[in-house]
């Protein structure tokens, strides 16, 4: 169910204030059906009330309520969204303030959640201002440059020493694109350029977040699991029809 865990902050003391966690969800053990099994995503052709049951599980899993989770409409872009109590009151599939591929918080009542199968989820902090963000980064929103536009909402927030902890992506040796469509995104960002296990044209989009976070002065870890390759994951590359595996961060009360 858990895959990783990071923790954001300084470590021991009696408090937990000033800390931020991270938690980065597997494919096992949920509710649903194959290929879904633990799917966190309702857009994705699974069943909506083992989608339900597997988010109530993860909530029970990080010691929180289903509805302190805060999930986006992904769709590419680099909007930030901001999880004020509009946002919070509004409705996850339809309402035009959840259409963002990232979100920002200064509380410490919410959980922010990035839903992927490949793409790079990206979890942020600067846990001594209180200031959490979470961005979906995929090839056209790390292109986009949704994650430099989170850590600029961030820092509107107050946030002034942020770090960032880099999910579970798709590895370039494992993500073969054409040709023109690598030398389009090197245009952009150039150490995305790379080369495939077979020698073809790839695309590396963590390291292209990698790169982006280092430019705006963000320090980061990386999870060292490519989804393609490890089966314990969720890979719309190796798949097509799958579920979404989950990327939450939160303060510490
Ligand atoms: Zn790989």
């Amino acid at each position: 169910m858990l895959l990783d865990r990071y923790v954001l902050g300084p470590a021991g003391g009696n408090s937990g204030r000033g800390r931020a966690h991270i938690a980065f969800t597997d494919r096992h053990g949920g509710y649903s059906e194959d290929p879904y099994d633990f799917n966190l995503a309702r857009h994705v052709g699974d069943q909506e009330t083992a989608v339900a049951q597997n988010r109530a599980l993860l909530a029970q899993a990080l010691g929180a309520t289903p509805e302190s989770f805060v999930f986006l409409r992904q769709v590419h872009g680099a909007r930030v969204a901001l999880a004020d109590d509009a946002l919070l009151a509004s409705d996850e599939l339809t309402s035009s303030l959840r259409e963002a591929d990232a979100v920002v918080a200064a509380r410490s009542d919410v959980r922010l959640t990035i839903l992927t199968a490949d793409c790079a989820p990206v979890l942020l902090a600067d846990p001594a201002a209180g200031v959490i963000g979470a961005a979906h980064a995929g090839r056209p929103g790390m292109l986009a440059g949704v994650v430099p536009a989170t850590v600029a909402a961030m820092r509107d927030l107050g946030a002034e020493r942020i770090e960032a902890v880099i999910g579970p992506t798709v590895c370039p040796r494992c993500y073969e694109v054409p040709a023109a469509m690598r030398e389009e995104a090197a245009g952009i960002e150039p150490v995305c350029a790379s080369v495939t296990w077979e020698g073809t044209p790839a695309i590396d989009v963590a390291g292209g977040v990698a790169e982006q976070l280092t430019r705006h002065g963000v320090p980061l870890r990386w999870s060292r699991h490519c989804t393609v390759e490890d089966a314990a994951l969720f890979s719309h590359r190796r798949e097509g029809t799958t579920g979404r595996q989950a990327a939450v961060i939160w303060l510490e009360h």
